[in-house]
């Protein structure tokens, strides 16, 4: 609750590495996505636990979202060591440290699971990304969003309403900024405010959902919990919120 009560104001920011700026809110203008973003920064405590990074620490983060996003699957504490330049105790430190600031998750022999935006368990969101013959999971709609941008890739999210299953396609165009078509038309997110366990790919991810229209969103509303704090967003909005988040996490200093 610490972390909560922090609170995180929208228009601030926080230096992730020198010269970049968590969140980057130049790329979020949309009134709805710029409140779901700071109340997501607030709820999860990121600058308390993203701000500080070592170089180390974050070579090997980035290392760790590139290796994801080239293979699909998420990249082995081996390959990491050679890409990062550190040695397997180090990598082993490293990736414990990024854990406990809920940068990637582990699973119990310590290889990565997940690293927001992309998780090795299947999800509901599937991003092809550029030319990448294997698409890769996204933990949440945002992040589903926002990856392409991050690679300064063109990206397809396929994902599905979460209320029927129908199918929900999403086109993005000019290195991931620009929102090329979306179908349904109606289709919109739901991005749930919630944090749990230190972990957001376990608590929050779940309630960043798609829908195919605001019907259904209201459907799920009423059976979830009518009262659920959360914030509604068109496409495109949430795409803002996406790119805000995730640009500055491979953004060179
Ligand atoms: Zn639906």
């Amino acid at each position: 609750m610490s972390a909560a009560a922090a609170g995180f104001a929208e228009g601030e920011d926080f230096p992730l590495r020198p010269g970049v700026r968590m969140p980057d809110w130049s790329l979020v203008t949309d009134p709805a996505a710029r409140a779901a973003l700071a109340e997501s920064m607030a709820v999860a405590g990121r600058r308390e636990k993203w701000a500080g990074l070592s170089p180390a620490e974050d070579r090997l983060w980035q290392a760790v979202l590139r290796g994801f996003a080239a293979t699909g699957r998420a990249p082995a504490t081996a390959t990491l060591a050679g890409e990062a330049g550190l040695s397997a105790p180090e990598v082993a430190e490293h990736l414990a440290a990024l854990r406990r600031r809920d940068l990637l998750v582990q699973d119990a022999s310590g290889e990565v699971s997940a690293a927001y935006p992309f998780s090795a368990w299947e999800t509901p969101h599937r991003v092809a990304l550029g030319v990448a013959a294997r698409p890769v999971f996204a933990l949440c709609a945002i992040d589903a969003l926002g990856a392409g941008a991050m690679l300064g890739l063109e990206s397809r999210v396929d994902s599905a309403c979460a209320a029927c299953g129908a199918p929900i396609r999403i086109r993005i165009a000019a290195r991931g900024r620009a929102l090329a078509a979306v179908a349904p038309e109606g289709a919109v997110v739901w991005c749930g405010i919630r944090y749990a366990g230190g972990c957001a790919a376990t608590s929050g991810c779940a309630l960043k959902l798609f829908f195919c229209s605001e019907a259904h969103l209201d459907a799920w509303r009423q059976r979830a919990g009518p009262d659920a704090p959360g914030h509604r967003l068109a496409i495109g909005a949430a795409h803002q919120l996406g790119m805000a988040l995730f640009v500055p996490m491979l953004a060179p200093g």
